[in-house]
């Protein structure tokens, strides 16, 4: 069995997706699973959401395909669109959808003999300058996708915020002009399908973002995008592990690779069944506390690779097998969870 874990909270999932669906109610939702679900399991996330959302987002092809080989029939979109060496017929034999955001994808569709075949969303780059057709380029762009026997028509138009989590920032307010301007500008008017902005920033900051189509991810796992905490939102995870050890150390004493740490005092230090081997971040914030029998207490020395340190106190009670658990308490924890998890699967 497994030491380090992660836990994943079923009902903290459902009852985030019910919250988001009441803020943007006359909207679809499109429930991003991209990353092995902010690596919370995607085909679990998946079964879970697959008659209680619109769709799913996600970033390669072969997610999709094993979404579907799990024999879930909900849309799927590929936010990225498909890849040039990607099989085209992939996505038509396995109903998947795609992001169209640049030229060869274009030239790849008009090569294509099918009718009516494939679901796309025109990704237009109204100011994330990521992915998507300029605003001076798109209209023509949006009349060749058009033209492709291989496209069903209408066309659903996607965009992308780059700082809908900055509630200060002018950036969103432009970002929604371009889009409009460009909805305005297509003068057949029965091309436009569904339109899509808003992911969780927009979503939860920015009502007049929501459009058709919301695209959550980072909500729906109970994570706040900004720098303070939604209540509302339960997060899911739980990422822990377990006292291998306690010590005795003295002051003076270091701990670890390149005596990083020394011991102002004489303390009982916990070594923990947790490294950078099994995706927790080598280079965290000194201090950066983990939760031991309800107390916060800090990781000290450096991460090693099956093991960290923590300093438990002189007078502590723990003992061996006792649970440690990683980032539940507060944000900067929480995203230090994500980007552990994240590393976990590249493994
Ligand atoms: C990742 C992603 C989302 C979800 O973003 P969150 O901030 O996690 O809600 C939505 N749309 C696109 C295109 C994405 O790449």
């Amino acid at each position: 069995m497994a030491i380090a874990t992660i836990e994943v909270d079923r009902n903290a999932i459902l009852h985030n997706v019910n919250y988001l669906k009441q803020l943007a109610p006359s909207s679809e939702l499109i429930a991003i699973i991209k990353a092995n679900a902010y690596a919370h399991g995607k085909l679990g996330v998946a079964k879970l959401l697959a008659d209680k959302v619109d769709g799913f987002g996600l970033a390669r092809l072969s997610e999709a395909v094993e979404i579907r080989n799990a024999n879930i029939s909900t849309p799927l979109i590929l936010l990225e669109g498909f890849f040039l060496h990607d099989d085209l017929n992939l996505l038509i034999d396995y109903n998947i959808q795609t992001a169209i955001h640049c030229d060869e994808q274009i030239d790849r569709l008009q090569s294509e003999a099918g009718q009516n075949l494939l679901t796309v969303w025109f990704q237009l780059d109204t100011g994330m300058h990521r992915l998507g057709f300029r605003p001076e380029e798109a209209i023509e762009k949006f009349t060749a996708l058009a033209n492709c026997k291989v496209v069903r028509k209408p066309i659903n138009i996607i965009s992308h915020f780059s700082s809908a989590d900055d509630l200060t920032s002018s950036q969103t307010t432009k970002q929604l002009a371009q889009l409009t301007h460009f909805l305005d500008s297509i003068a057949d008017k029965t091309l436009i399908g569904k339109c899509s902005i808003a992911a969780t920033g927009g979503l939860l900051a920015w009502e007049q973002s929501h459009k058709n189509v919301i695209r959550p991810g980072i909500a729906l796992y109970g994570v706040s995008p900004f720098d303070y905490p939604i209540p509302e939102l339960k997060p899911a995870m739980t990422f822990k592990s377990e006292l291998i050890v306690i010590r005795q150390h003295k002051a003076g004493e270091a701990v670890g690779y390149g005596q990083i740490w020394t011991s102002p005092k004489d303390t009982k230090l916990g070594v923990v069944a947790m490294g950078y081997g099994d995706g927790y971040p080598r280079n965290i914030p000194e201090n950066t506390p983990v939760l031991i029998n309800g107390r916060r207490v800090p990781i000290v020395g450096r991460v090693s690779m099956d093991m960290i340190v923590v300093d438990l106190g002189a007078n502590c009670q723990d003992r061996a097998g006792d649970e440690v658990i990683f980032g539940v308490k507060d944000s900067l924890l929480k995203r230090l969870q994500n980007i552990q998890v994240l590393v976990v699967m590249n493994f």
